[in-house]
C-alpha cells in the first residue's frame, strides 16, 4: 500500500511563499495498491494535480471516497481531469444523509451560477454509493467507514490489505466528549477505525491554546491528535488538515510539540503531512 499526499490544508487553499514546504492545496490523499487499485480520499484542490498524474499513468478506474461534503473536501472535483474523459469509470463513495442523496449534494457544486456544466453532463461514467454500515471490499482492499464527531454527516475510513492497515480521519474532534486519555475506547469517536493501524492520517489543526478558543468547531489540537493515536494504538501519526493561518514555520513548531507529547509512545515520531509525501506500508 502506497499513500501519497496531494493536499493537506484545512478549510481553504493557501498558496504563497509561506506555505511552500507543506503546501496550500486542500485535502486529497491517494492510496494505491499493488494490484493497481486506486482509492482517492477526498477531492480538495490537491486532486487536480493527482488527475494529471493518473492520466500519465493511464488509470481509468478510480474510487473516490469522500469523508463529508464541506466544500474544501470536494471543491477540486470539478477540475479532476478524469471527470472529463468518457473512458473513465469513477465510483464516488460518501456518507449518507437523510435529506439529499450523495449525488444530489455533490451536484449543487456543478450548477449555475457556481459552475457552467451540470454533473449529469460530465463525460465520465460516475456512480454514487452511500458507504455501507459494515466493512466492504474494493478489489483486494477491505474498507470500513464510520461516522465521527464533526459538523454534518462525516465519516473516517479504514483501509486494510493482507499485510497493512491505514486510517484517514482528516476532520475530527474526538475530545468534544471530554478528555481522550483514560476513557474506554468504546466511547472515543473514530477509535475502531484507527485501532492498531500501521499509519494514521489525523486532524491536528490547532496548537493547544488555539483549540481552547475553538472548541466545537470540529477539529483537533495537536495534543488530542497525539492522545487519540496513543489511545487507539496506531503506529505512525501523520498530522493533517493544517490550519490556513499556519505558515511552514508555525507548522514545524506544531510538529515539535507533537513529538514532545508523543515521547514515550514508542514507535514513530509524528510527522507533518506535506504535499508530495509518500508513506509506504508493507
Ligand atoms: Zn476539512
Ligand atoms: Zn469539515
Amino acid at each position: 500500500m502506497r499513500v501519497t499526499i496531494w493536499g493537506c490544508r484545512g478549510s481553504v487553499p493557501t498558496p504563497g511563499p509561506e506555505t511552500i514546504t507543506y503546501g496550500g492545496n486542500t485535502s486529497c490523499v491517494e492510496v494505491s495498491l499493488d494490484d493497481g487499485t486506486i482509492l482517492v480520499l477526498d477531492a480538495g484542490t490537491g486532486i487536480r494535480a493527482l488527475g494529471f498524474d493518473l492520466l500519465d499513468r493511464g488509470m481509468r478506474k478510480i474510487h473516490l471516497c469522500l469523508t463529508h461534503l464541506h466544500l474544501a473536501h470536494h471543491e477540486g472535483l470539478r477540475f479532476f481531469a478524469q471527470l472529463w474523459d468518457e473512458r473513465v469509470e469513477l465510483d464516488i463513495w460518501g456518507p449518507p444523509s437523510q435529506e439529499l442523496s450523495l449525488g444530489e449534494r455533490i451536484a449543487r457544486a456543478f450548477s449555475p451560477p457556481l459552475f457552467p456544466v451540470d454533473l449529469r453532463d460530465v463525460p465520465a461514467v460516475v456512480t454514487f454509493h452511500d458507504v455501507p454500515r459494515g466493512p466492504w471490499t474494493i478489489d483486494r482492499a477491505s474498507l470500513s467507514a464510520q461516522f465521527v464527531v464533526h459538523p454534518g454527516p462525516t465519516v473516517g475510513y479504514r483501509i486494510e490489505t493482507k499485510s497493512s492497515s491505514f486510517a484517514y480521519i482528516p476532520d475530527h474532534e474526538p475530545a468534544l466528549a471530554g478528555a481522550i486519555a483514560g476513557r474506554s475506547t468504546d466511547w472515543v469517536s473514530g477509535a475502531s477505525l484507527a485501532s492498531g493501524v500501521d499509519a494514521l492520517i489525523h486532524d491536528a489543526q490547532y496548537f493547544e491554546d488555539e483549540y481552547e478558543e475553538r472548541i466545537g468547531w470540529g477539529h483537533s489540537s495537536v495534543a488530542d491528535a497525539v492522545a487519540f493515536t496513543r489511545a487507539v494504538g496506531a503506529g505512525r501519526l501523520v498530522l493533517f488538515h493544517h490550519e490556513p493561518r499556519h505558515s511552514d514555520v508555525l507548522l514545524e513548531q506544531l510538529e515539535d510539540r507533537a513529538r514532545e507529547l508523543a515521547r514515550g509512545n514508542g514507535g514513530h515520531s509524528p510527522t507533518l503531512a506535506r504535499e508530495g509525501m509518500v508513506v509506504e506500508l508493507p
